[in-house]
């Protein structure tokens, strides 16, 4: 059913209600991974905030026409123009191919989509490396109509000649000037101005490089999103998703790059998560403090558990990690399943109107899914609701959240152990049995460190260990 929805709007600071561009379904992109290396749980933060609009979408009937991206190639190490291209630099340390990284990594991070219970059906997941042509294309459009130039080390925007460079997120680029970028590129008309083609560097052989009308080289990022919504979703969007470090770069970029060549609005409502800290402090592998879902599944933890815990919070609020606070999610979500299976019974009732009302409306008040756990709860509390109607609010209502209720029915330890598919430990080579004992080893004395080293040495090694009730298993990677 259709009721009035709101969302957040970056781009208008404020709360708007939404309306489709078009009646045959609701186009949205998200930025995904740059596949160099695991995602950790912050970023998989913003994929479960584009998994609840879908799902919130669809909830309201909508058809929903989703792409999330693959970063396979660009993505320097600086976020911006200069530096080493994080999957070559990836390459280069691992003695790995460029492309063998790109695969083992995005493997995983669909793995980590699926036991986070994010709707992957139908869904495109497009890789960078495959639309070289159309970013190409579309930045000789670019440099026909004069939005771009060419430098020493490879295409230019510019952002002078686009009215409203920066307007997203009210970005003022006069202190840029003065501020983080560095107009470090003599070459560059103004310090704002961003590479859409760089060529590879003199005497460097890329391995992920290719033929342009400039030179030989790679894409970079920001044309990488612009090129591929455009192949995918055409020249309009109704709502592009990420995290809100990308607002003031990235975001800005791909309006300059899309409006300037798309000559539409790009897009209608700009989404943005903000950002999960650990323990208080940013979270990155030089803090030392990176976290993947891995780590949580080790520790004994449902990787629904962390779902339920990010949903606890408002997607637009900073939300501080702790163990301690997983250990509540945790808790509490093993206790709804044991109340939906154990007080419940098998039959279905007819959905609570009252209860469902509130529950949509909060979901429709710019996803307000703490607001709608909250009246989860108040629900299983409610002893006016009769048993069977209230197994049939829940299941509605865990069918929008996405915390597996329907998967209760026939095992918690589901919950437990995620979807992995098992391989049993006896056949992997030795040498993998022998981390794995090691590593059982280091758990049983409660040497996380230790046996996360040991994770990442089987990792390395080409496998994935999942834990279970039942004990590991691991999986080949392909
Ligand atoms: P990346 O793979 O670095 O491009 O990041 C993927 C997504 O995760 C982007 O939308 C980022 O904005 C987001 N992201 C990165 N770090 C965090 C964090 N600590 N908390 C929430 N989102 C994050
Ligand atoms: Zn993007």
């Amino acid at each position: 059913m259709q009721r009035p929805l709101f969302f957040h709007n970056t781009l208008s600071n404020t709360k708007e209600q939404f309306t489709p561009l078009r009646d045959d379904g609701v186009r949205m992109y998200s930025c995904g991974p740059t596949v160099y290396d695991r995602a950790h749980i912050g970023n998989m933060r913003s994929y479960i905030m584009s998994d609840m609009i879908r799902r919130t979408l669809e909830y309201n009937d909508y058809i929903v026409k989703q792409v999330i991206n693959i970063t396979d190639v660009g993505h320097l190490v600086s976020d911006e123009d200069d530096g080493e291209d994080k999957l070559e630099k990836a390459a280069n340390e691992s003695g790995e191919s460029a492309q063998a990284i790109a695969e083992k990594y995005t493997n995983l991070f669909f793995k980590d989509l699926v036991r986070l219970n994010v709707q992957t059906e139908g869904t495109q997941f497009p890789k960078a490396t495959d639309y070289v042509a159309e970013q190409i294309a579309m930045i000789q459009t670019l440099t026909e109509s004069g939005h771009a130039y060419r430098i020493t080390d490879g295409v230019y925007f510019d952002t002078s000649v686009f009215k409203n460079y920066g307007q997203l997120g009210g970005v003022d680029t006069k202190t840029l000037e003065a501020g983080v970028r560095v107009k470090k590129n003599e070459e560059k008309r103004n310090p704002a101005d961003f590479a859409l083609w760089k060529c590879s560097p003199e005497g460097v052989r890329r391995q992920q490089e290719w033929k342009s009308p400039w030179c030989v080289g790679f894409p970079g990022w920001h044309i990488e999103c612009s090129a591929m919504s455009r192949a995918l979703l055409g020249r309009q969007l109704d709502i592009h998703s990420g995290g809100i470090d990308h607002i003031p770069v990235h975001h800005n970029n791909e309006i300059a790059q899309s409006e300037s060549v798309n000559k539409k609005q790009f897009v209608q409502y700009w989404m943005h998560n903000n950002f999960i800290t650990v323990e208080g402090r940013r979270m990155g592998k030089s803090q030392g403090n990176l976290i993947t879902l891995d780590h949580v599944i080790d520790r004994g933890y449902a990787p629904l558990s962390y779902r339920y815990w990010l949903l606890t919070a408002h997607y637009r609020t900073p939300a501080n990690f702790t163990w301690e606070a997983l250990d509540g999610s945790h808790t509490a979500l093993k206790k709804l399943h044991k109340y939906f299976i154990d007080e419940l019974g098998a039959k279905d009732g007819t959905v609570d109107v009252a209860y469902q009302e509130k529950f949509h409306t909060f979901l429709n008040d710019d996803l307000d899914t703490p607001k709608a756990i909250a009246l989860m709860w108040e629900l299983v509390k409610d002893d006016r609701v009769f048993a069977e109607d209230k197994r049939a609010t829940l299941l509605e209502m865990s069918k929008v959240l996405g915390l597996g209720l329907a998967a209760s029915d026939t095992s918690l330890t589901q919950l437990l152990t995620g979807n992995a598919k098992k391989i049993e430990i006896a056949h992997a080579p030795e040498k993998i049995q022998e981390l794995v004992a090691e590593r059982e080893e280091a758990r049983a004395q409660k040497n996380f460190d230790h046996a996360d080293d040991l994770r990442q040495a089987i990792l390395d090694a080409g496998y994935e260990i999942t834990d279970g009730a039942d004990g590991p298993s691991v999986e080949r990677l392909s």
